[in-house]
């Protein structure tokens, strides 16, 4: 990425000396799973638990290298080696086949409620793709209701609000596009809160799917694509252009085209950034190269998410302190990329006003509670 300059301000030097730095990192450390938390950009079929995979299989006669689980990790999980978005992508072949029946759809978003309420999080919106999951005897509005009686459920236990975005597919029929839009349509007041496209970008251009796009504008579900992740920033601009996209999955290689990435900056489209996906899948090398601090510094909304935290072996909480400890992030630059959470949202506008407040309380709160105890 060297080379590559981000529009407006430039960053603020992080003048602190290291001993300073490492303290402030520990104590923002020991405060992160606190801090109220939004997640945009989760994969609820990225998000599954090692066990509940194991189990389901199990269950299923469906055959995996092991049933046990800390050996299964192995396979459905990427570590540090991780080499490319294909090795990443490979650990979904071992757990997609347990997903093929509602009472396996509506448990893994049970769970992924109390994942996520553990973790910190107020507010999240999981997506996945309805045409990937659906079969013959298993249809796409099917799987919706199954997962959507499991978020209901989960919300309700676990005391996390949630909304869901159906994912139409780039390898895909652009039929099931439209078809994915119509869905999100009848379901919006059941919680279904967008559309999104997924797939690979570098082999599948959005063109195909335009039609799915202009009729879920028609219908007013809001967008959001996966774009300039792994391709250049060109599909970015087509998100913006011709798909209405309202917000951006990624947009890691923005920086490429300075003009367009200060109109995202100026518009305050909003990015969903992840960063130990975009290390885990080689699109970022280093995790100081990555544009999520810069951007954040520049004033752009950018918001920090988990992807596919079941196959990064994350939660919400590593990816927070990755960023914080990368760029020496203060509570206050943590502060401002949860409220861009808030703020970029497809919730209601009273549900993105009341996650806004929640944040700013459960951060004064932090804050107050440090000051007392001089931690920070
Ligand atoms: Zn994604």
């Amino acid at each position: 990425m060297a080379g590559r300059t981000a529009p407006g301000p430039a960053p603020a030097p992080t003048a602190a000396p290291a001993r300073s730095r490492s303290a402030r990192a520990a104590s923002l450390d020991a405060l992160l799973p606190a801090l109220p938390k939004i997640d945009l950009h989760l994969h609820l079929d990225g998000a599954l638990r090692v066990a509940t995979i194991a189990e389901l299989a199990r269950e299923r006669r469906v055959p995996l290298p092991t049933y046990d689980p800390q050996r299964l990790r192995h396979y459905v999980q990427v570590g540090p080696r991780c080499r490319s978005v294909a090795e990443f992508l490979a650990t979904f072949r071992y757990f997609y086949p347990v997903l093929a029946d509602a009472a396996a759809l509506e448990r893994v978003a049970y769970e992924l409620c109390e994942d996520q309420s553990r973790a910190g999080v107020i507010y999240f919106e999981a997506r996945y793709a309805p045409v990937l999951l659906a079969h013959a005897r298993f249809r796409p509005a099917e799987t919706v209701r199954a997962v959507l009686r499991g978020l209901e459920a989960g919300g309700r236990d676990f005391g996390v609000a949630w909304g869901l975005i159906l994912c139409c597919y780039r390898g895909a029929p652009p039929a099931s596009s439209t078809a994915t839009v119509r869905l999100a349509a009848a379901a919006r007041d059941r919680g279904v809160v967008g559309i999104d496209l997924a797939g690979d970008e570098r082999r599948h251009s959005a063109a195909p799917h335009q039609r799915a796009f202009d009729l879920a504008r028609r219908l007013g579900v809001p967008a959001t694509l996966h774009a300039g992740e792994s391709a250049p920033p060109a599909g970015v601009r087509d998100a913006l252009d011709l798909q209405h996209a309202r917000r951006i999955g990624h947009g890691v290689h923005l920086e490429e085209d300075p003009d367009l990435a200060a109109r995202v900056r100026d518009r305050r489209v909003p990015l969903e950034m992840c960063m130990t996906s975009n290390l885990q899948t080689r699109v970022v090398r280093r995790a100081a190269d990555h544009p999520f601090g810069r951007f954040l510094r520049a004033g752009f909304c950018v918001t920090l998410n988990a992807d596919d935290p079941g196959v990064s072996g994350i939660t919400l909480i590593d990816e927070w302190r990755r960023a914080a400890r990368t760029f020496d992030l203060s509570l206050a630059e943590l502060r401002t990329v949860a409220l861009n959470g808030a703020e970029a949202a497809f919730a209601p506008a009273a549900v993105r006003r009341a996650l806004a407040r929640r944040i700013a309380d459960g951060f004064a709160r932090v804050a107050a509670g440090t000051k007392k105890g001089k931690t920070v």
